[in-house]
């Protein structure tokens, strides 16, 4: 009953039927796949923020979106006219190497180890030095450091299976010590390397202030095999070792890199309605290679990104909506939303205009043809009308019951829509897979007329959202 009454009350309400017949009839599978596989091809090498596969792609959109006739809605220019990309800047900013390390003096004799190759740590890299003497405090757990004084010291702990990280780092902050080595648990096959991941260095991303990575408390140092043998040298665990270290944080060249968010916009017809913009998002970027193997996320988010690219050609068959649409490709999701949260605290729409909701779409493509996830459902305070409408017409897509991806509220890009601009936002996803940011997710797994329907469900909701009130 509720879907011929919404209907009937969408049409009188500015959805225009024979111009969503066209667009629906525009959205083909084969081209959406033929999109995916330039998307999540090897030669974008995993489209990793930032990297040359990323700009590429970016590129690629661009072109689309020009040669559909949408029109540039990104950073804007002195002029008054926009630019195709949004750009935000990532800051980084390492050790000098040649500089910063761990000098061991022993006898006269100096040495200094290299970060990032005889020891490990995660941490700042503000200017830094620390000199003293070293404690050994076995496995480093409280009662290890009973009647000891480590005040101006370096506590030395050998990692053992019986003292857990948190344990150690709470026993270590405690002790007053200047900061500690670890040495490798000897009975374990998870030696220092295992914190080789470990970046030595400050990033920072302009428009998400916050994120990045802080070690808090005395520094701690994971030590290589070979490392912590040459400062252990066969001494005692409660022994004081005959060997001053030194630690020397210098902080190395600034580093910029400008990541890009790619905007493209279909003018509303409505001179009214036309300032009210729905926004359409998916992210483009992957998690590049891991160990040198490329990871080419054509489900996460190929599909989400040429899903948008389907949009953009449905649109150019309906014609303008009342409403206008801009549809975003956005960058760095996979580093913690940078992108999103970069567009959301600084708009690049023209005066006049505000985005009124969001749709954000990532990882459309694989599990069951009738399985579609959203959030938020009705169990969250932020449920709201575009959920509503995604649920009355999922079934005539194939999707009969959308189930509820509300565990992933925080985890995509819609997050930042809801967070920063406080409007109504939705999230359409089929799930992780055993493919999830592994490298097999690739391009031949996945259900093109699958993708070819949630885009249809999407051109439907936006249609569904032509009203004189937004509705949601
Ligand atoms: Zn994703």
């Amino acid at each position: 009953m509720l879907l011929p009454l919404l209907l009937s009350f969408l049409s009188g309400q500015g959805s225009d039927g024979a111009a969503l017949e066209r667009a629906l009839a525009a959205v083909q599978p084969a081209a959406i796949r033929s999109d995916v596989y330039f998307i999540a091809s090897d030669e974008l090498e995993g489209r990793d923020s930032p990297s040359a596969g990323l700009r590429l792609a970016a590129r690629f959109i661009r072109a689309r979106l020009e040669r559909l006739g949408w029109q540039p809605m990104g950073e804007p220019r002195a002029d008054g006219t926009h630019g195709w990309f949004d750009e935000y800047k990532l800051t980084r900013q390492g050790l000098d190497l040649e500089q910063s390390g761990l000098v061991l003096a022993r006898g006269g004799q100096q040495r200094r180890l290299v970060p990032g190759q005889d020891y490990y740590f995660f941490g700042d890299v503000a200017p830094l030095e620390l000199t003293g003497p070293v404690v050994h405090v076995g496995a480093g757990s409280k009662a290890d450091y009973e009647g000891k004084d480590l005040a101006g010291k370096w506590a030395l702990a050998v990692a053992s299976e019986k003292v857990g990280w948190r344990d150690r780092s709470q026993a270590l902050a405690s002790s007053g010590a200047l900061g500690m080595l670890v040495a490798p648990d000897p009975g374990s096959k998870e030696p220092a390397e295992w914190w080789k991941g470990s970046a030595i260095e400050r990033s920072s991303v302009e428009g998400n202030e916050g994120g990045g990575r802080r070690g808090g408390g005395p520094p701690q140092h994971f030590l290589s095999t070979a490392a912590a043998a040459e400062i252990l040298a066969g001494a005692a665990p409660g022994s004081t070792l005959d060997l001053v270290v030194t630690e020397k944080r210098v902080t190395g060249a600034e580093h910029v890199d400008v990541l890009e968010n790619v905007c493209g916009f279909w003018p509303g017809s409505d001179p009214v309605l036309s300032k009210e913009v729905i926004v359409l998002s998916a992210h483009y970027d992957h998690v590049g290679l891991q160990g040198g193997v490329i990871h080419n996320g054509a489900d996460d988010n190929g599909s989400g990104t040429c899903g948008l690219l389907a949009v953009a050609e449905a649109l150019k068959h309906y014609g303008p909506m009342r409403r206008s649409v801009l549809l975003m490709w956005v960058s760095g999701e996979e580093k913690g939303l940078w992108g999103s949260a970069a567009w959301t605290k600084k708009p690049t729409l023209a005066e006049g205009y505000r985005a009124v909701c969001n749709l954000n779409i990532d990882m459309i493509g694989r599990n069951a043809p009738d399985y579609l996830l959203i959030t938020p459902t009705k169990e969250m305070q932020q449920y709201n009308g575009l959920t509503k409408l995604a649920e009355a017409f999922g079934p005539l897509e194939g999707f009969p019951k959308l189930g509820s991806a509300d565990q992933y509220w925080s985890r995509s890009d819609h997050a930042s829509f809801s967070e920063n601009l406080k409007i109504p936002v939705a999230f359409l996803f089929s799930d992780v897979h055993e493919d999830y940011h592994q490298p097999g997710d690739d391009p031949e797994k996945l259900d093109y007329d699958k993708i070819a329907r949630v885009v249809r469900l999407v051109v439907r909701m936006l249609d569904g959202l032509q009203g004189d009130a937004l509705g949601v």
